[in-house]
């Protein structure tokens, strides 16, 4: 027997570090064992292994069992665990389980199926089997045109296994690894001028991190330049990863990238796949059978070893960060893991984050621009702002905006109309004179409670009553910004009622199949007007659409959460993006109170960067994101008592190692109530992201030992570089 010796193992427990073990096999790094954990069997990971000397190995519990069906873990992928386990402040078991698929989570064996071909050896190709053996004989002549699969052995006749199960025995046949298929590639469009010179920057690093933003309008042809470079890393043997936000994962994109290269692997990673597809998806990757990954955020730890392209798609998408648990997001991910296997990281879309944007301007980011649409014939919409301060709304309408659609209607073009319903935190407003809530003690914005009539900062906690006045010029018709939009959708059906409406939002296209439909309707032209919400306002393309109105969009003027100005222009720039994409140039109407805003004012000239450069500089002087690195120390409780106290306590703790950080609240969540619980946070926020995680490492300790003296139902949780408030 093999030498007793101790080694490290990673289990999915919410508590830092690893646990010792004892063993006499002589286990590696990312192999996967069965251990004991309490009164437990679970499944762990090997993370490495420790000298014996000063362990008391007596006194450890043995590891139970190995499960080899796959090698151990590539080291590329425990690191990209260890950073993001340090990164985000997250336990290294509990990470590294976030990274897997669901398979490989189980205490048990996995199956994995077996891709290799049978094939004759010389000896069983030189012994034809005599005519009366029929079921040998016919399987013979089979595999003389080639390797089969196991599928297509059993094909040739129920005793085919059997007997090739023997001529494996005899060495007549053998098992062989399927050939790669030389790379395919179907006819493409020609590029237009800006495409071809994107492409050809973004060909110009190989084998070396080099991080690009590829800033093309809606419609500029960005797949159209994925998919050649693609084409370029595939045809040099090399992988390609590319992140999608879950809502664009959709049939049109997937058989966009089959269509172009058919004999290449395709693999679809996110997280509605059962568990079996999504480990044979991953293998395949692991194994470099697959060519191309596409999935959603989570595809970001699929372990790749011929890894030669990144691709971010939409790369301003929420989607790509990760509200529970390990808090992840995976564009900074896959920039962190670009540069870690030295490959270039394409971050595409119509509407970069300010994140983004700040990285370009610095001069860390390369930005490659398509300025105009690819179809030479689609142009860019006339968008018009619908000013709404001194007329009558009906039903929330202005009488331009029925009219409009009317005439879409009867002359059987379609057209959508975007409510922006997303929860804009209201902020009290005087439209007389632009005066807004501000907070007196910092720079946030004071959210209106109607119900107590209190304004609130949700920054660093500050209350105080809703004025009845504007203080600055004396109005009295003081009101919140956003109101409700519950009763427009019902509105539209009475006023168009000829109209064939189409309502999108989460509900009605949960599932895949809604979404097929909805594409089936509207190809079908069964479809007059198409109602929704933020959904609609991604990378869908529904063909010919004549007009795009937008209601209730002042709410992200002027909210708490300082990145709803951001979110409302991309919003607007992408929804204005789904108008006269074919041939027929659209229109966009926008209802507003604000008609002056630069927001507005910079949709109206399609604008983005001079938007952008406002929105930077605004958060410059206010000192948000990305002019500063933030973490949320978020706490909840049955009562909101208990959430604040325990901040309180935490916050006195840490504040003396609060090194170059500005620590502020205790202050109650922006939704303060969720699922019976309320909320509250502290607001860490450095110019320095090393002194921020210097101050996070000393906190979370103090965080578990506090929290411990706060009561059961007190939880807590650390978000780094959070995008909710
Ligand atoms: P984006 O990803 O920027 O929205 P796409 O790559 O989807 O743009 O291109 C928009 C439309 O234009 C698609 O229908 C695409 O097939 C077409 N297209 C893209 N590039 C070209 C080109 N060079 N010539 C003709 N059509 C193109
Ligand atoms: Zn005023
Ligand atoms: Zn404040």
């Amino acid at each position: 027997m093999a030498e007793e010796c101790a080694v490290q193992v990673a289990v999915d427990v919410p508590l830092f570090g690893t646990f010792s073990y004892l063993t006499h096999l002589p286990l590696r790094a990312g192999q996967r064992v069965r251990v004991p954990f309490g009164p437990r069997r679970v499944c762990g990971f090997i993370t490495n292994d420790i000298p014996t000397e000063g362990i008391e190995i007596g006194r450890l519990k043995r590891v139970e069992e190995l499960f080899d069906e796959l090698p151990p873990l590539p080291a590329t992928l425990l690191a990209m665990v260890r950073f993001a386990a340090d990164y985000y402040h997250h336990p290294i078991g509990q990470t590294l389980f976030t990274a897997l698929p669901g398979a490989l989570r189980t205490d048990c064996a996995v199956r994995l199926e077996d891709e290799r071909l049978w094939q004759l050896t010389g000896a069983g190709l030189a012994e034809e089997p005599p005519a009366r053996q029929k079921a040998r004989r016919a399987l013979w002549q089979a595999l003389q045109d080639g390797p089969l699969t196991n599928a297509a052995v059993r094909a040739v006749s129920a005793q085919a296994g059997r007997i090739l199960a023997d001529w494996l025995q005899e060495g007549r046949a053998e098992r062989v690894p399927p050939e790669p298929l030389p790379l395919r590639v179907a006819p493409a469009p020609s590029l237009n001028d800006e495409q071809q010179r994107a492409l050809e920057a973004l060909s110009e690093t190989r084998d070396d991190f080099a991080p690009y933003v590829l800033h093309g309008i809606t419609g500029s042809g960005k797949t159209e330049v994925y998919l050649r470079l693609i084409e370029r890393v595939l045809a040099a043997g090399r992988q390609v990863l590319l992140l999608v936000p879950e809502i664009n994962l959709t049939p049109q994109l997937i058989e966009r990238f089959t269509g172009r290269f058919p004999a290449t692997r395709v693999v679809m990673l996110h997280s509605h796949l059962a568990d079996g597809e999504r480990l044979k998806g991953w293998v395949d990757a692991w194994q470099g059978r697959a060519g191309i990954v596409i999935g959603t955020r989570l595809a970001v730890f699929t372990p790749l070893p011929r890894l030669g392209l990144i691709v971010v798609d939409e790369e301003h998408d929420s989607s790509f960060k990760q509200q529970d648990g390990l808090r992840y997001h995976a564009r900074d991910l896959a920039v962190w893991r670009a540069r870690q296997e030295r490959v270039p990281i394409v971050l595409g879309s119509a509407t970069p984050s300010l994140e983004t944007m700040a990285n370009v301007a610095a001069g860390r980011y390369r930005r490659l621009t398509l300025s105009r649409r690819a179809h030479d014939a689609a142009r860019l919409p006339a968008i018009r702002l619908v000013d709404t301060r001194r007329i009558k709304l009906v039903e929330g309408l202005a009488e331009a905006v029925i009219a409009a659609l009317k005439a879409r209607v009867a002359r059987g073009e379609m057209s959508l109309v975007f409510i922006n319903r997303r929860g804009f935190a209201p902020v009290v407003a005087c439209h007389e004179c632009g005066w807004l809530s501000g907070c007196p003690r910092c720079s946030a914005k004071l959210v209106v409670h109607l119900a107590e009539r209190k304004m609130r900062c949700h920054h660093c906690g500050w209350e105080e009553a809703v004025p009845h006045v504007c203080p600055d010029c004396g109005n009295v018709d003081l009101k919140p910004l956003g109101q409700g939009t519950q009763r427009l959708e019902a509105a539209l059906a009475r006023l168009l009622p000829e109209a064939r409406l189409l309502r999108i939002d989460r509900d009605t296209t949960r599932h895949k199949a809604a979404w097929d439909e909805v594409y089936r309707k509207v190809r079908a032209g069964e479809v007059d007007v198409l109602v929704g919400t933020q959904m609609l306002a991604k990378g869908h393309d529904f063909g010919a659409l004549s007009l795009v109105t937008v209601l209730n969009a002042d709410g992200g003027l002027y909210s708490a959460d300082y990145r709803a100005a951001e979110r409302l222009f991309a919003q607007l720039l992408q929804v204005a993006g789904r108008a006269g994409r074919a041939e027929a140039p659209g229109e966009v109407l926008v209802q507003t109170q604000w008609p002056e805003h630069p927001l507005y004012q910079a949709l109206l000239r399609h604008d983005f960067d001079g938007y952008a450069q406002t929105l930077l500089e605004e958060r410059r002087m206010a000192g948000f994101p990305p002019a500063v690195h933030q973490a949320l120390l978020r706490a909840d409780a049955y009562e909101l008592a208990s959430a604040t106290a325990f901040l309180t306590a935490l916050r006195a703790e840490a504040e003396p190692h609060a090194d170059g950080v500005l620590v502020s609240g205790p202050a109650p969540a922006l939704m303060v109530r969720l699922a019976n619980r309320e909320r509250a946070q502290l607001v860490f926020e450095s110019g320095s992201r090393a002194a921020l995680h210097a101050l996070l490492e000393r906190l979370v300790p103090l965080a578990e030992r506090l929290a411990k003296t706060h009561g059961r139902a007190l939880r807590w949780s650390l978000d780094v570089d959070p995008q909710e408030m």
